[in-house]
């Protein structure tokens, strides 16, 4: 990480940061779009006021050999619709003029063609993606010097090990309350946060 390796020399300087970008629930509108096929494929009718769980699944009973059936029938539908938040395109158009952008997703493979699509698709600028459920091992191996998602777990893990985090507000991560992690209610957030981590760090 960079923190580690700051010295004078770099003060000032304009070697870019390395931004570890989460995709469902950071970037875009995940729960609107699950919310939306899930209702679908159950005939139940919740609406987003009712997530209060990371793992949304769990509202409707299903268990995760019902989930993973569901998800691979609709899963394309699901994250070919999903709508980017506000300001997200144009932030992280932003950020990738100085910086370095990988996107760190933990979707499966499997839908790594709709995904990319997608992000062409909504204009979003990117040097990589990496689709991983283990993002530690993804930011430590690839020298990312902060994330920014939505997931409580990944927030909590990343503050133990002290490792910079940026927490997208949602209903379901609101308990997450430690110094070291960040928090950002929208994209405009997310510039400044990262505008004070990257003087901080230099
Ligand atoms: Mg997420």
């Amino acid at each position: 990480m960079h923190v580690a390796s700051c010295n004078e020399s770099e003060i000032g300087g304009s070697y870019p940061l390395h931004i570890g970008v989460d995709l469902d629930n950071t970037v875009l509108d995940a729960t609107s779009s699950y919310l939306f096929y899930y209702n679908k494929a159950s005939g139940k009718s919740f609406v987003s006021e009712d997530v209060q769980d990371f793992y949304l699944y769990r509202l409707y009973g299903w268990d995760q050999t019902e989930r993973e059936k569901v998800y691979h029938t609709y899963g394309h539908d699901i994250h070919w619709h999903s709508r980017p938040f506000p300001m997200a395109v144009e932030v992280l158009r932003e950020l990738f003029i100085h910086h370095e952008i990988s996107i760190i997703t933990a979707r499966p493979s499997l839908f790594r063609d709709v995904t990319v699509k997608w992000l062409d698709y909504h204009g979003i600028t990117y040097h990589r993606i990496v689709f991983t459920e283990n993002k530690r091992h993804e930011c430590i191996s690839s020298n990312v010097d902060v994330l920014i998602d939505d997931a409580p777990h990944y927030a909590a893990e990343f503050a133990h090990h002290n490792m910079p985090v940026i927490l997208f507000d949602q209903p379901y991560n609101s308990s997450v309350n430690t110094k070291l992690v960040n928090r950002a209610a929208n994209w405009l957030d997310v510039k400044r946060i990262l505008s004070e981590l990257d003087s901080a760090i230099r």
